[in-house]
């Protein structure tokens, strides 16, 4: 497969890179969306916690408060002067205010040193030392004091002691003490949240913990330190141990809540929040969190959206996938269509004008040559052998020229059987094209074609300054028109003599048409002469175009032109009726006339009009029977036969005499002479020159004018110029010839003046 150097679309290749693209955006907005979706959520988290932690002590306080106030009306209700201040009074009120759900116990202290409790007064001796850290810490205080259960009494199992002082008639008798339990605290609904999320403290400004929530890791039970416990858990990096720092301070300034940041041994981020409670002087309470736990509440949601992320993703990389073969089908077909040819599946021209302008650019150094070429006669080989095998023959060029000529070259069919190849003009480019023609030839021979394949083959060599692929094209064109298929070299080049016949051309059509309509077209005479009686016996109608400035130019030059542009039809035409008028005024004038030949192109034989105009033109100037002679040339294809049998024997009704003019010059056919009701037979100047030289044509030329006369035509040799030539013409039998020897055509005047004035027409 040849590479296209000119073909840059790669439509698919973009579509591809931009599906890629497009799904390297999508991850890529994926991954944000999770990272942000995961961010916000630690935040959320984070300050729910905080607010909850916040939210909680507050409940912690407001227990407390609870506890504090039943303490304080016990107390009130004891002083109350209204009772008795007996032993049934302080059990009345103990009862009373003892069974408060969040009391734990309610204990009466006074002064004496003896303790009421459930309906009991306890001795001094019988409490014994448990008490007197309690009596040494309630020295001096006059008011409602909230504290631990001394240190020493039980460190796992510690109360809040709330003990109001019990005035009676102003005098100051005791205490009212209050215990309530700090072990279950935790369980309780309030701090359902903050247990889920972490762990919860109740911690001594010192830094001892008073109670802790269940399933508490981080700090172990049997840990009671919560200071040197978080110590130790931190990765003891500065920033943690500035965090815990904070900590400290403010546990040791009571400040209020706020919370710090600490990162673990094992990498996690922990979260202290802490809270200082109001109704408990130097108590706090600590909720901790793992940023784990936080990943624990969000993976679950970062999980579902990285999936739907995943599930878009393939969704698209299906789309790009499908959308990618779509296109690349739809490409192959596109391609197909345009650029390749459906009868030899080889490429086209749209290929062509690509890789020749692709190569050329890539290899700018390397002369490359344009070749425009066709088979020869090629309708014949598909008359002759069918479509199917000349397709053959046309698809064997292209496979043979692909095995033959390397990367850089490419033939193609343009239509028909018209080929287009771009050859690199090296040393060896003749030896491979005479390889190429007797592949091709070898391989219709073995497909049983014996008719010859011979291209006829326009060649443009590419110079430096071409740029026009379709200019290159048809310059190779034009040589190859130049070409009509019967010489012995088909090969021609695209030179300035070819230029200049195309300018000839150019200006002979763009001025035919004025010249007809301005009379520029003339007729001229030459007489056929009888060479037995010596005297004119008639004569040829011959066309010269006499231009305005006067020079005159010859029908070799512009019928073959008028012949390729159908004009030709009417100069025709015009020739014949201007020599019909012209005989119709002589017949009138009662002057001699002679039999006048016009020439006729094949061409005219299959205008659908002809015999029709023909036996028109006869009629309007009356021309006698037989005194016009139409002249056609004997070159007849093969397919024109059974037509020009038709044509002629219409013709003949007409009343017109028919001759085969330039006999002996091309390939006659003896077969023509049998078929075509001819009356004479002109022999050809070339034909006839040669008889005079050689015995051998002259014995043809003897046996032909025999034959001719045997079978009633009349011949006229052409193109006798000198004496000895007439000489052996009468010994040969020919009677009338036409030639410079006896008169040059001649303007039609001085024909009729020379040799029409001296007898009339009988
Ligand atoms: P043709 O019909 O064979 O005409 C004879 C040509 O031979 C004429 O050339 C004539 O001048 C030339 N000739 C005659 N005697 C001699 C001679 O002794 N020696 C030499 N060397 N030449 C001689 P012309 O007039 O140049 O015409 C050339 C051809 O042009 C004609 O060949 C004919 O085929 C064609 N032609 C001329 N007039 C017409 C026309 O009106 N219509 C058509 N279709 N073709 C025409
Ligand atoms: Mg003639
Ligand atoms: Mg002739």
């Amino acid at each position: 497969m040849r590479e296209n150097y000119g073909n840059k679309r790669q439509p698919i290749m973009r579509i591809l890179a931009a599906g890629l693209v497009i799904l390297l955006i999508c991850l890529e907005v994926c991954l944000f969306l999770v990272s942000v979706l995961r961010n916000s959520y630690r935040n959320e988290i984070s300050a729910d916690f905080q607010e909850h932690h916040v939210s909680t002590g507050e409940a912690l306080d407001n227990s407390i408060d609870c506890g504090v106030e039943i303490v304080e009306n016990a107390a009130v209700a004891l002083g109350n002067v209204e009772y008795e201040y007996c032993d049934e009074r302080i059990y009345s009120v103990l009862a009373t205010y003892g069974a408060f759900q969040n009391m734990e116990t309610l204990t009466y202290v006074p002064l004496s040193g003896c303790l009421y409790y459930e309906g009991r007064k306890y001795d001094k001796d019988y409490i014994g030392g448990s008490w007197q850290a309690f009596w040494e810490e309630m020295i001096d205080k006059s008011g409602t004091v909230v504290t631990l259960t001394p240190i020493g009494y039980d460190p796992t199992y510690r109360e809040l002691l709330i003990s109001v002082p019990v005035y009676y008639n102003n005098e100051f008798l005791g205490y009212m003490v209050g215990t309530q339990s700090l072990q279950n605290l935790f369980t309780e609904e309030t701090y359902n949240y903050q247990n889920r999320m972490g762990e919860c403290y109740l911690v001594s400004s010192l830094g001892i913990i008073i109670s802790r929530s269940d399933d508490c890791v981080m700090i172990p039970n049997e840990n009671i330190d919560f200071a040197e416990s978080i110590l130790e858990y931190s990765d003891k990096s500065e920033k943690s141990n500035r965090e815990i720092q904070l900590l400290g301070n403010a546990f040791n300034l009571k400040k209020e809540s706020g919370n710090v940041n600490i990162r673990t041994q094992e990498g996690d981020s922990l979260q202290i929040s802490y809270y200082p409670l109001k109704s408990a002087e130097g108590l706090y309470f600590l909720s901790c969190y793992n940023d784990n736990l936080v990943d624990d509440k969000v993976q679950p949601l970062i999980y579902r959206s990285v999936l739907s992320c995943i599930i878009i993703i393939v969704l698209m990389i299906t789309i790009i996938v499908y959308v990618w073969a779509t296109a690349k089908r739809a490409n192959i077909t596109i391609e197909k269509l345009a650029y390749e040819d459906p009868v030899t599946k080889g490429k086209n021209i749209n290929f062509f004008k690509e890789f020749a302008i692709g190569t050329m650019n890539v290899f700018k150094e390397t002369p490359f040559v344009i070749y425009r070429f066709d088979i020869a006669n090629f309708r014949y080989i598909n008359e002759a052998y069918g479509h199917m095998r000349a397709d053959e023959v046309l698809t064997s060029c292209i496979r043979n020229f692909d095995m033959t000529f390397g990367e850089k070259e490419l033939c193609v069919r343009m239509n028909a059987d018209q080929f287009l190849a771009i050859i690199e003009n090296s040393s060896g480019v003749e030896k491979r094209l005479v390889q190429f023609r007797n592949a091709v030839n070898e391989e219709a021979r073995s497909h049983g074609i014996k008719y010859p394949i011979r291209f006829k083959t326009g060649v443009y060599q590419i110079k430096k300054h071409d740029r026009d692929i379709d200019v290159m094209i048809d310059h190779a064109n034009v040589a190859r028109k130049t070409l009509n298929g019967d010489e012995k070299e088909m090969t021609a080049y695209y030179t300035e003599r070819i230029v200049n016949d195309m300018r000839k051309v150019d200006r002979i059509e763009s001025d035919m048409q004025r010249a007809l309509a301005t009379g520029e077209f003339r007729v001229y005479m030459q007489p056929k002469w009888d060479i037995y009686l010596n005297r004119v016996a008639g004569a040829e109608a011959l066309v010269r175009w006499i231009k305005a400035d006067g020079t005159m130019i010859y029908p070799d030059e512009f019928i073959p032109v008028f012949e390729n542009d159908g004009f030709v039809e009417k100069l025709d035409f015009y020739m014949l009726e201007t020599v019909c008028q012209r005989m119709e005024e002589m017949i009138e004038a009662g002057k001699k006339i002679y039999p006048v030949s016009v020439n006729q192109s094949r061409l005219l034989l299959h205008s659908p009009d002809y015999v029709t105009n023909i036996d028109r033109i006869i009629k309007k100037y009356h021309i006698p029977k037989n005194m016009i002679e139409l002249e056609i040339t004997e070159t007849v294809f093969l397919d024109e036969r059974d037509k020009m049998i038709e044509t002629t024997n219409l013709l003949k009704e007409c009343g017109v005499r028919l001759a085969m003019d330039d006999f002996g010059s091309g390939y006659s056919s003896l077969n023509m002479l049998k078929d075509i009701p001819f009356d004479i037979i002109k022999i050809d100047r070339e034909f006839f020159s040669e008889s005079v030289t050689s015995q051998h044509s002259q014995w043809i030329l003897e046996k032909i004018i025999e034959m001719t006369s045997g079978l009633g035509m009349e011949v006229i040799c052409e193109g006798v110029e000198t004496k000895s030539q007439v000489l052996l013409l009468k010994t040969i039998g020919c009677r009338m010839v036409q030639g410079f020897f006896y008169s040059k055509p001649i303007p039609e005047e001085e024909f009729y003046e020379k040799y029409c004035e001296s007898e009339s027409y009988e």
